[in-house]
Parts: structure tokens; C-alpha cells; sequence
């Protein structure tokens, strides 16, 4: 048994595990749970409440009094000081809660562990913009009779929904900035991956979190989630997830006019131009696929390769491949862990026939994992098609799994319009050594994030965020604090 065996054995024992509502840790009205299991090995890791939206309702009211309350006034300063303490606990606790994400939903410990900065960083991050918001006086015309000024102040109550790919980072990417602002919360985590979240609601209560500003209903998505949506005493919605949620939360925002937040899915290019530094590009474009099973929004899954170097992109790609271990993530040389659910696994496969069906040609992987090492039959081999075309279902569709849909090209101007060519604008990847070639492609590109020799980065100062149907708005920089506040503007006649 290794040690990070030994500490999962006791950290979760199929108990059961109450929600965060109003400061106090209750069970769902209806007494109904939802089972949340090691998607790895199936195993029984605890029971959750099964949220209604009665238990919304009960949320959002103890969000809207805490709005109203003592949380009112606390001094930015005050603010920075508890999201400090908040970053601290959670430093201190945060193999625990790596071990809490690599048990819930599958990402390898050896990929959790890597994002302390994505996590701690950015609480650190949001302290800091706490005490940088502000308002201006402005110049009218009425100089000396009329000063007229702005002041920000919170939106109000923020409902947020996550999914089950990445909750420690979705979870505090969604209550640190609300925490900052001095907005009040209720969030809704996925029904596959709730657990880590409600360990770092304890950690924020330990850590002098008044009660109400923080609530976490955990349920599923067409009754608590939409509940959430639709709540009239919501001023605010930030949701992660797929673009059709992302649509019907829209829809249901729009009764109340709610302030919106979406990042969606993606399909995102990465694109290696012949003069690219193949040593570095393939192993990049291929982690940008590969890292936590495909089950990545901002996965480069389709990888256009310029034809003077597509055979030996391929071949590198399948070698590179090859090398990956797949298996149970608790153990630390494991690279690529289970998918979420067997529902998630049936796709992947499906999308694979659909590969070959549709005439891809199969490099590496397409494969299930099946025998002693891969109890939950959840895993699949990291997989390369090459000589893929733009109709293929496997170039068109997101389809969050280990697959690469490779495909050859000619021209930039080509690559850069079949590149575009997709509902989606997450995020794209360019591999090229000429600095021309890289600012032109980046310019051209419609996607949010574009890395040029590098993928993946995420930064709390930089904003994050997708164009078309992969969203609105930004999380991470300036962006996402002004999208928590309201700009007054105060008139006095002096
Ligand atoms: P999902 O859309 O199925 O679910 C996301 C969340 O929404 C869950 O909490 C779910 O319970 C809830 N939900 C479902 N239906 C709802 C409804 N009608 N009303 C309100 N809430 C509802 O997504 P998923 O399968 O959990 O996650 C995978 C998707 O998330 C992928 O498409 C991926 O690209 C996307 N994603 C995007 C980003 C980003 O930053 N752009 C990051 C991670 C994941």
C-alpha cells in the first residue's frame, strides 16, 4: 500500500456527508443522497445530500441576510485579512485536499499537486484586489457646483455551478472573487465531484467565514442547479460547464435579468508549424490533450500538423503516447487517470468507433483498459488519429476524452481559417520558431487564451475566458473582480 493509499483509506469511509447552509451542516430536506464514488475503482466514498429547491431557496435566503448583514460591513481590509487566513488553511491542508480531488473524480495526484498556484496563488491573488477597488471622482460640467464620483459595490447574492473536471480550482475561482467584492454565495458543485468542495467550506468556516456568505447545496443539475439558475433573489450567475448548460442557464438567467458569467467547452486548434521545435511542441500539444484524460475545457484536441513534418509529428506523438502509464492516480507515476462515469466512458468510445468508422486513420491507443489494474473499466489508452478531415465527427465535436484528431496543413492562411471554423473560441496553441508566424496566427485566431511554444498557463492576473459558444466573460484578472461589483455613480450638489 503506498502512502497515499493508506491516507485516502481514511479519508473518506462511505459516511455520510452533510451540505453548508446558512453556517450550519445539514442534510437535504428531503433526506434524499446521492452516492459519490472513486471513479477509479468504483468504491464507496461517502454519501451526499441529495439539494432540492426548497434547499436553494433556504441557501439564497441565508445568502441575501448575510448580504444584508454584518458581512456588509466589513472593511476591504478585513476582507483581505480572511482570504488570507483562507489561503493559509488551505496551504496547510493541501495534500488533503489534492487526495480529495484525485479520489472524487480521478486526476492523477501527480497533476492535482501541480496546481497550487492555479488554487493558493489566486486566493492570494483575489486578498490582494480586495483592497484595490475603487471608484473615481470625475471631471462634469459643472465645475466647482456639482462633484459627481463612482463607488463600486458588490453585485449582490452570486449563485455558481461547477463541474466535476477540476472543482478545487472551478470552486475557488467562483467564491475568491465574490469574497474580495463583498458579495455573498451559494454554490451548486457537480453531482459526480462535490467532496473537495465541501472540505474547503470547512476549512473557510474554520477560518472565520461569517455565516451565510458561503453556501454549498450539493444535487443535480435539472433541480438544484436550475433552481439556482432561475432563483429571483439571485443577482448574479457564474456557471462552468458544457455550452448546452451553459444555454439553459442563459435562458433561465434572463427572467431576472441576472448579471451572467459562462465558460464553456471547447475544441480548441493547436498548431505545429514545420519550423517548430518538435522536442518541445509534441510533448506540449500532447499533454494539452492527454492531461486529466482529455476531461479538459481548453484540451488542443485538434492538432494541426503542416505537412512537411506530419509523419514524424505522428510518429513522436505515438511514442510520447506509448510511454504514458494509465491507472488508479493515487499512485504518483501515473500520468492518466480514469474518466468521471461510465456514461463519460460510453462516449469516449463512441467517438472513437465514430473515428474509425468515419475513416481516420488509428496511430496510437483506441482502446479500453480492461484486467486487474483498471477496476472501474473507466480507462482508456491515450489515443492519436491521424489524416483526420474538418467534417469528421472526432475534428467538429468536444469530446472530452485521451484523443487526438490530428489533421494536415498547407498554408497559415488555411490553418488559420480552419482553425476558426468551429462554434467554439476557448483556447489555441501555436508551435513555431519565427516570431512573425506566431504574432500573425495569435492575432488571427478567435479563441480566448492563445499560448504560442507553451500551453496550459493559467494565472490569476491574467484573464481566462472563452469567445463564440465557449462563453462569456473572464475569470482571472481585473476583469473577473469588475464583473462581481456594480458602478454607482453619486451626484452632490455642493
Ligand atoms: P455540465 O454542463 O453537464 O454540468 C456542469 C454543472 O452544471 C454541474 O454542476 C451540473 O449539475 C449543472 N447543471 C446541469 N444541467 C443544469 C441545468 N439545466 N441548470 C443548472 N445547472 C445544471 O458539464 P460537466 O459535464 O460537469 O463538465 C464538462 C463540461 O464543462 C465540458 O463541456 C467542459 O468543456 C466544460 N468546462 C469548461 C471550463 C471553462 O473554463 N471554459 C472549465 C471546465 C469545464
Amino acid at each position: 500500500m503506498t502512502d497515499w493509499q493508506a491516507r485516502a483509506a481514511a479519508l473518506y469511509t462511505g459516511d455520510f456527508r452533510p451540505m453548508f447552509i446558512g453556517g450550519a451542516w445539514v442534510p437535504a430536506q428531503s433526506g434524499e443522497v446521492i452516492e459519490a464514488r472513486n471513479p477509479a475503482t468504483g468504491a464507496l466514498l461517502a454519501t451526499i445530500p441529495k439539494g432540492s429547491p426548497a434547499d436553494i431557496d433556504a441557501a439564497v435566503r441565508a445568502a441575501r441576510r448575510a448580504l444584508e448583514g454584518p458581512w456588509a460591513r466589513f472593511t476591504p481590509f478585513e476582507r483581505q485579512a480572511l482570504l488570507l487566513r483562507i489561503a493559509e488553511r488551505m496551504d496547510a491542508e493541501w495534500e488533503t485536499l489534492c487526495l480529495s480531488d484525485t479520489l472524487d473524480m480521478g486526476m492523477p495526484i501527480s497533476r492535482t499537486l501541480l496546481n497550487h498556484r492555479r488554487i493558493i496563488g489566486m486566493l492570494r491573488w483575489y486578498a490582494g484586489q480586495a483592497v484595490a477597488i475603487h471608484g473615481a471622482t470625475i471631471p462634469n460640467s459643472f465645475p466647482g457646483e456639482i462633484l459627481s464620483m463612482t463607488v463600486k459595490e458588490p453585485v449582490g447574492v452570486v449563485g455558481a455551478i461547477i463541474p466535476w473536471n477540476g472543482p478545487m480550482a472551478s470552486a475557488i475561482w467562483k467564491i475568491g472573487p465574490a469574497l474580495a467584492t463583498g458579495c455573498t454565495v451559494v454554490l451548486k458543485p457537480s453531482e459526480e465531484a462535490s467532496l473537495t468542495v465541501l472540505m474547503i467550506a470547512r476549512i473557510m468556516q474554520d477560518a472565520g467565514l461569517p455565516e451565510g456568505v458561503l453556501n454549498i447545496v450539493t444535487g443535480m443539475g435539472l433541480e438544484a442547479g436550475a433552481a439556482l439558475a432561475a432563483h429571483p433573489e439571485v443577482d448574479k450567475i457564474v456557471f462552468t460547464g458544457s455550452t448546452a448548460t451553459g444555454q439553459a442557464i442563459a435562458r433561465a438567467a434572463t427572467g431576472t435579468l441576472k448579471r451572467v458569467t459562462l465558460e464553456l467547452g471547447g475544441k480548441s486548434p493547436v498548431i505545429i508549424c514545420k519550423d517548430a521545435d518538435l522536442d518541445k511542441a509534441v510533448p506540449v500539444a500532447a499533454m494539452s490533450v492527454f492531461a486529466n484524460s482529455g476531461q479538459v475545457c481548453i484540451a488542443g484536441s485538434r492538432l494541426f500538423v503542416e505537412r512537411g513534418v506530419q509523419d514524424e509529428v505522428l510518429a513522436r506523438l505515438a511514442d510520447f503516447a506509448q510511454k504514458l502509464r494509465v491507472g488508479d492516480g493515487l499512485d504518483p507515476g501515473v500520468d492518466l487517470g480514469p474518466l468521471i462515469s461510465a456514461r463519460q466512458a460510453e462516449r469516449v468510445a463512441g467517438y472513437l468507433e465514430a473515428g474509425r468508422a468515419e475513416g481516420a486513420a488509428l496511430i496510437t491507443g483506441g482502446t479500453r483498459l480492461s484486467g486487474a489494474d483498471y477496476g472501474s473499466a473507466q480507462f482508456f489508452a491515450p489515443t492519436v488519429f491521424g489524416n483526420v478531415t474538418d467534417e469528421m465527427r472526432i475534428a467538429r465535436e468536444e469530446i472530452f476524452g485521451p484523443v487526438i484528431s490530428a489533421l494536415p496543413f498547407d498554408t497559415l492562411d488555411e490553418v488559420v481559417a480552419r482553425a476558426n471554423a468551429t462554434p467554439y473560441g476557448l483556447a489555441a496553441g501555436i508551435f513555431t520558431r519565427d516570431l512573425g508566424t506566431a504574432h500573425k496566427l495569435a492575432r488571427r485566431t478567435r479563441a480566448g487564451s492563445v499560448w504560442v511554444n507553451m500551453y496550459h498557463a493559467i494565472d490569476p492576473a491574467v484573464p481566462f475566458g472563452g469567445m463564440k459558444q465557449s462563453g462569456y466573460g473572464r475569470e482571472g484578472g481585473v476583469e473577473q473582480i469588475e464583473a462581481y461589483l456594480e458602478t454607482k455613480a453619486i451626484w452632490i450638489n455642493t
